[in-house]
């Protein structure tokens, strides 16, 4: 999909926020929604979300949508670090298929890093056990502040 063009109701993001797919869920507020990757590029990749945009990337987002999604990121980016002690966090956004964006609707990924420990494939690779990321999830819910 191009870097233009309408937004699905019907992307994967859309029907978790709907509650017609299931979700691992971190934490929410009335802006954003944040849930385990579960292609996991590694241990604790999570994504963050507004809950009420039809933005499908960073250039089509309405600024006062940006402002608390972003700050959202940086709180659950804070909680990651907190809960799993990453030796570095990468923080990624991808802005149309060629960018390598699979999903569009507007999304922040967290990504914690080990040193020695190589990034998994993006989007791809086994899909991750769900009590591990519920776990995950619950550790990581727990450094919210
Ligand atoms: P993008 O490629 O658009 O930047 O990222 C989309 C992300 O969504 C990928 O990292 C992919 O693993 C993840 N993803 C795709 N489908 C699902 C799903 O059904 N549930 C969850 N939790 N993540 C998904």
């Amino acid at each position: 999909m191009s870097i233009d063009g309408d937004y699905d109701p019907d992307n994967i993001f859309a029907k978790i926020l709907r509650g017609d797919v299931p979700s691992v869920r971190v934490f929410e507020d009335e802006h954003i929604f944040a849930f385990m990757d579960v292609f996991p590029q590694a241990k604790g990749h999570t994504l963050v979300i507004a809950k009420y945009s039809q933005a499908r990337n960073l250039l089509d987002v309405e600024p006062e949508i940006l402002q608390p999604l972003i700050l959202g990121v940086q709180r659950v980016a804070h909680a990651v670090r907190s809960a799993l002690k990453p030796d570095g966090l990468v923080v990624t956004q991808f802005n149309g298929a060629a960018a390598g964006q699979t999903v569009f609707h507007l999304h922040f990924h967290i990504i914690p890093r080990w040193e020695g420990v190589a990034l998994g494939r993006h989007a791809g690779g086994q899909m991750a056990d769900v009590s591990e990321l519920t776990q995950l999830a619950e550790q990581i819910s727990a450094m919210i502040s």
